[in-house]
């Protein structure tokens, strides 16, 4: 027999608001513990929420982007549940009046184009954080750090529409792209900005019947929500097939072994007891603003690509690392318009820079080589005053210092000989010291050719134009 995957993810984003959803608190990530509260977010008794205007506005953008549609009228809600990292017993979040529903982006797998729907967005705030042993003396301590409580989350929530772990992968990047490229969180998995749930279930092939789903919480890298979804299929299937059943539950994905455990399944379930916030009016979105942030809307990654393919012609490959972020996009085009050669440009950019900065971990926002810099450099190269290989010095050069490439080539003394007669001179020497290979090269042994260029390169010491080289050894060897 066999299988088909079923997928849908439920992902937790954190806006990049400066202060939390419902008091002025900073939401901002890595202050010392219990740095950043205040009655509000401590849920003392008595205190009143006041939602932040900002949140709202990022929210909607993220759904417009997503092709949402935003409910113009949608309610807080609370969440009950007992935890130590929820001082307040409930988290406001949003219930059966969501934001935003009816959404859908497409994704590319192999190849192909996949459109996946999004069945909600909704607006929630975060819990704070519980950290396990963190003492020197002793692992039995867990310590509670708010800071995080009533930080702005939006969850977005898929139709079980992917097929595959490679598609769900595809998916989360691709949210996260959009999510990066509005500027309205940070992306960071690790830190835990973004974070995914992922429901799994699996049903014979041709069957649209879907089977019970698992869900696995706990992956904090593309990497590990691949490996974990893999490893739940497998588990899955090999439960059925062994003539079990997949229960309904929670797992939890262990990195290490790289195996998903059950956590809770679903008698233990959380009865959440939602109930309409009392404290928060309804959430009225006025088409106005909407009407205006749509019109803010930056170009989104995808179209972004897609425009680089068409008008650049580039290859889908250069296109899709060249718009991995908005910074770099803007840098590669600054060089387009400068040189005038998309591929070029694009080599420059993709190849020697983005290797430099990937060995650093650094974004192109760090660099020190201005995109006029590379573009004179291209254009040196263009007009052979310096070859491709002596480019890829000074280059590495430029990325050390910030100095423009022709203030180093003067510094180095790096000139290119493109001479003809001056060439025509030392070539001539070159085959008048080796009398025994010309000899075998006129016999027949072309491969001798190459070592006649690198003779001539060895006694220019690099500098002699590649181009001219190869041409004049045409010339003068076959007399
Ligand atoms: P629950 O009520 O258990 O939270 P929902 O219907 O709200 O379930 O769905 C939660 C997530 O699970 C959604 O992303 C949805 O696409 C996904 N999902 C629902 N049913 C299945 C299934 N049979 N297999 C895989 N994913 C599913
Ligand atoms: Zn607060
Ligand atoms: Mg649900």
């Amino acid at each position: 027999m066999k299988y088909v995957a079923v997928i849908g993810l439920e992902v937790h984003a954190q806006l990049l608001t400066h202060s939390k959803l419902f008091c002025g608190c900073p939401a901002r990530f890595g202050a010392a513990p219990n740095t950043q509260v205040c009655p509000v977010c401590l849920g003392m008794p008595g205190v009143l929420p006041v939602l932040n205007g900002k949140a709202v506005e990022y929210a909607v953008m993220m759904a417009l982007a997503v092709n949402c549609k935003i409910n113009p009228r949608s309610v807080f809600a609370r969440k009950n549940y007992f935890y130590p990292d929820l001082p307040k017993g409930y988290q406001i979040s949003q219930y059966s009046e969501p934001l935003a529903e009816h959404g859908s982006i497409e994704i590319d797998v192999n190849g192909e184009r996949k459109k996946i729907g999004i069945t909600r967005i909704h607006m929630e705030e975060d819990a704070g954080k519980l950290l396990h042993g963190e003492t020197m003396e002793d692992e039995a301590f867990s310590f509670v750090d708010l800071n995080r409580t009533g930080v702005p989350l939006i969850e977005i929530v898929s139709e079980p529409d992917m097929r595959s772990a490679e598609e769900a992968q595809a998916y989360l990047k691709a949210l996260r792209d959009i999510l990066v490229y509005l500027k309205i969180c940070d992306g960071n998995m690790e830190e835990g900005s973004f974070r995914c749930d992922a429901n799994v279930s699996i049903m014979p092939e041709g069957s649209s019947k879907f089977g019970t789903k698992a869900e696995l919480k706990n992956m904090n890298s593309f990497k590990y929500v691949k490996e974990a979804i893999e490893y739940e299929i497998r588990r899955q299937i090999d439960t059925i097939e062994s003539g079990g059943k997949v229960i309904q539950e929670t797992r939890l994905f262990d990195a290490s072994a790289g195996v998903t455990a059950p956590m809770r399944s679903k008698e233990e379930a959380h009865d959440y007891r939602y109930f309409p916030e009392p404290d928060l009016l309804p959430l009225y979105v006025e088409d106005k603003l909407v009407d205006k942030l749509r019109s803010e809307l930056p170009e989104l990654p995808r179209a972004k690509r897609e425009r680089f393919m068409g008008e650049y012609g580039i290859p889908a490959y250069d296109a899709g690392v060249l718009t991995s972020s908005r910074e770099l996009a803007d840098y590669y085009e600054a060089v387009v318009r400068n040189t005038g050669e998309p591929k070029i440009s694009s080599n420059w950019v993709m190849g020697e820079l983005l290797r430099y900065l990937n060995e650093e971990g650094k974004t192109v926002s760090e660099c020190q080589v201005s995109p006029e810099s590379i573009s004179d450099l291209i254009k040196m190269i263009k007009s052979s005053a310096i070859s491709g290989k002596m480019a890829k010095e000074v280059f590495e050069d430029m990325y050390r210092t910030g100095k423009p490439p022709a203030a180093i080539v003067k510094e180095k003394g790096i000139t290119q000989i493109s001479d003809e007669k001056e060439l025509k001179g030392i070539i001539e020497e070159v085959i008048k010291a080796n009398p025994e290979n010309l000899a075998r090269y006129k016999a027949g042994k072309d491969k001798l050719f190459g070592f006649f260029v690198g003779e001539t390169m060895k006694a220019t010491r690099g500098q002699a134009n590649p181009q001219l080289v190869n041409n004049l050894l045409k010339e003068l060897l076959a007399k």
